[in-house]
């Protein structure tokens, strides 16, 4: 048995970070990125997304990368579904946890995925059927995205009531995990309280899970306060892959090592060994380009004490 954690890291760095990526990584990278991260202690990965290869090539390998990263002990596998079409790919391979988005501001979904919202959130009842209508109910979990949660590059600010709506929805129709996205970094950590309290109220015993993104060097601020509302499930990306193909510079999801010291530091279990992290990105930045990899812990390296705890000293 794995021993209890007190926080789930999430890496999405092989799907949000990957997809920003003009230039596919080769799969057998992608592979080792994937077992040497689970290996450092890792336990959940969004290994990839099942959308057309036309529109992402990034994903070509999709069936691969799953296939493969099922193999792995002790990993729970994730891939993001943006549709009916890719939830059924995903469920053909036995994918045992599936993400679905929506955007809450509906130009971004319209965008995004050419549809309207609502229209998006009915498509989640067809993927809990279809879940169903496979034999899935009990080995497949359906989480559910909320991305531009927290503001929006077309639309700006995002009411929160907005969120509230879509979060009860998904909740009603079957989602086992909610996941609150600030797609575009423009949240503060006084509208995580927020939004993440209202989400709460709506999804009683479902978890909720927060996807931050760094854009504007509050990401790490932002877990934070969603800590302190109780969350207990973050998404982060190994060297901050990703970020937006129209903001040169711009960083993407908040930077797994960076999170899993500042938690480990705060004295929560993580189940993730931060050297051998350190190590998968250096790993990982021979493929990508260090150019790529963002993050203040590769830099700075760890604190005199964390080298003493290894030689057997104590952490605190
Ligand atoms: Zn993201």
């Amino acid at each position: 048995m794995q021993p209890a954690l007190d926080v789930l890291v999430r890496e999405v760095g092989l799907r949000d970070g990957l997809q920003s990526l003009p230039t596919p990584l080769p799969t057998s990278a992608k592979l080792a990125w994937i077992r040497a991260e689970a290996a450092a202690g890792v336990r959940e990965i969004e290994v990839t997304s099942f959308v057309p290869a036309k529109l992402l090539p990034q994903f070509a390998d999709a069936e691969q990368v799953v296939e493969q990263s099922l193999l792995v002990p002790g990993l729970q596998v994730v891939a993001l579904v943006p549709n009916l079409r890719g939830a059924q790919r995903a469920l053909a391979l036995g994918v045992p946890k599936l993400d679905y988005v929506v955007s809450v501001s509906r130009t971004h979904n319209l965008k995004n995925v050419r549809r309207e919202r609502e229209a998006s959130l009915e498509d989640f009842r067809g993927i809990v059927q279809a879940r169903d209508a496979a034999g899935r109910r009990q080995t497949t979990t359906l989480a559910a995205g909320l991305s531009t949660a927290l503001g929006c590059s077309y639309e700006g600010r995002i009411a929160v009531d907005e969120v509230r709506r879509c979060a009860a929805f998904l909740a009603e129709a079957g989602a086992q995990e909610i996941l609150v996205a600030d797609t575009v970094g423009y949240g503060d950590p006084g509208q995580v309280r927020e939004v993440f309290r209202a989400v709460l109220a709506e999804t009683a015993g479902i978890p909720v899970a927060a996807h931050f993104h760094d854009t504007r060097g509050l990401g790490l601020a932002n877990v934070l306060a969603a800590l302190e509302c109780g969350i207990r499930r973050f998404d982060a990306s190994l060297g901050g892959l990703g970020g937006c193909p129209y903001a040169p510079g711009a960083s993407g999801n908040i930077v797994t090592e960076d999170l899993v010291f500042m938690l480990d530091s705060m004295g929560l279990r993580t189940g993730i060994d931060i050297e051998r992290l350190l190590a998968v990105r250096e790993q990982a930045a021979q493929h990508l380009g260090a150019g790529q990899m963002h993050g203040a812990l590769a830099r700075a390296g760890l604190p005199l004490h964390y080298q003493a705890a290894r030689s057997g000293g104590r952490l605190h």
